[in-house]
């Protein structure tokens, strides 16, 4: 499972700690490829002005790439219309966008919201503190045994009373992929909107909003190879034209007047101020090599690495894996234990044998609760990975437990 791609990431070039880096820490975020660094650079060389500003030829130069930016989004995400794509500063963001405009104007007291127990912090703590300012209950889908979504109980707690579902693609810490459009398909059966939070998935696996049944849809650039501080929110066009601003200022407006200010169309209603530029045309940028690799190659490789990776991390005396322990229902999340050692104390370890992987609660403070741990371990894998990466991963768990032995 060697590939072509490691070497585009200078990063992954160094050693740490005296070792061959092994990157397993993608799901905080991914590296960037040479071609994204260079585009940033060429951006702030040649094209760097304000957009939907001026007219001279920089600024139009660089309102053009910003443009053109939302287009690549649009095409990769399969949305009907680019105005569709919303540039936030990332998943956190765009996901507090929908609650503070959407959720606002049709959350009441006695409706209800449906989230699941894996969700991360941001998509959850944003619902949770709507419901609480609203009169709204809050409704959590729990996990089985294996970590996936109880459907049944889905079915039963999304009613006539729920008017949001929020739901994450991906868990971030056990690796499942939800099953998006079944519950579209409920939540849709009750005139609820759904709104899925993409940020594990938009790197590792094609995604088609329209088939997905999505009606909003929340990533982050950073974690799919772009610039920090630039993100995502996909928003069916016939929901964006009914929402209030999310911020007020420069350039989100259609005329203000001394009292009275009137908005713009989307998705200029909810950009207010400056952007992120040089993110935005980095995210193209991460776009365009994304799709010269292939989402398709992309997750196959990403699965192989997992049909490798997880039997193997599962038969490890001393060590527990969390969520499914079949690969078929996996992605390249793995969230594990070792006995007797604190997660933080094994992340430590595994770094000195050149290992980057991430320990702690992982944002999911509930999930940890059901799952009755206070934290764990977690490696997860972008498709730059290979066998050596894997290899070194589980030499470097052994070593650990035989230090703390
Ligand atoms: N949702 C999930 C599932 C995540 O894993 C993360 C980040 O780890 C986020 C949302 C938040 O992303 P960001 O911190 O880039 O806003």
């Amino acid at each position: 499972m060697s590939n072509p791609w490691r070497d585009d990431f200078p990063i992954l070039k160094q050693r740490v700690n005296d070792e061959r880096l092994a990157y397993l820490d993608n799901a905080a975020t991914s590296q960037k490829p040479q071609a994204v660094i260079d585009t940033v650079t060429h951006f702030y060389e040649h094209d760097n002005a304000n957009v939907h500003r001026g007219v001279h030829t920089l600024a139009e130069r660089s309102t053009s790439r910003y443009e053109e930016a939302r287009r690549k989004v649009q095409q990769f995400i399969h949305a009907q219309r680019s105005d569709e794509i919303i540039f936030t500063k990332g998943c956190t963001d765009s996901l507090n966008l929908v609650t503070s405009t959407y959720g606002n104007q049709v959350i009441h007291a006695g409706d209800e919201i449906v989230i699941t127990i894996m969700e991360h912090h941001s998509n959850l703590i944003p619902w949770q503190q709507l419901a609480k300012q609203k009169g709204a209950k809050l409704k959590y889908i729990d996990i089985d045994e294996n970590g996936q979504l109880k459907m049944d109980q889905a079915a039963r707690l999304i009613t006539d009373r729920t008017k949001i579902v929020a739901v994450t693609h991906i868990s971030n810490v056990l690796g499942t992929v939800n099953p998006i459009q079944q519950l579209a398909a409920i939540a849709h059966q009750h005139h609820a909107v759904i709104v899925v939070d993409g940020a594990q998935a938009v790197a590792h696996l094609p995604v088609n909003v329209q088939e997905l049944g999505a009606d909003f849809y929340a990533f982050s650039g950073h974690k799919m190879l772009s610039p920090t501080g630039i993100g995502v929110l996909y928003g069916r066009h016939n929901l964006l034209a009914k929402m209030t601003p999310y911020q007020y200022g420069g350039e989100m407006i259609a005329e203000v007047h001394q009292q009275e200010s009137t908005w713009a169309e989307p998705p200029f209603r909810f950009e207010a101020g400056t952007q992120n530029i040089a993110g935005a045309i980095g995210l193209g940028a991460a776009i365009d090599y994304l799709n010269q690799v292939g989402m398709d190659k992309i997750q196959h490789h990403e699965q192989e690495m997992v049909k490798d990776l997880l039997p193997r991390i599962v038969k490890m005396p001393g060590v527990t894996v969390y969520g499914p322990h079949d690969a078929d229902k996996h992605t390249g999340v793995i969230a594990f234990n070792i006995d007797g050692i604190h997660p933080h104390d094994v992340a430590t370890a595994l770094d000195m044998d050149g290992v980057a992987v991430r320990a702690g609660h992982h944002c999911a403070q509930p999930l940890m609760e059901r799952l009755g741990v206070p934290a764990t371990v977690r490696a997860s894998l972008a498709f730059y990975n290979d066998q050596q990466d894997i290899d070194q991963l589980l030499a470097a768990i052994q070593d650990t437990k035989e230090f703390f032995k």
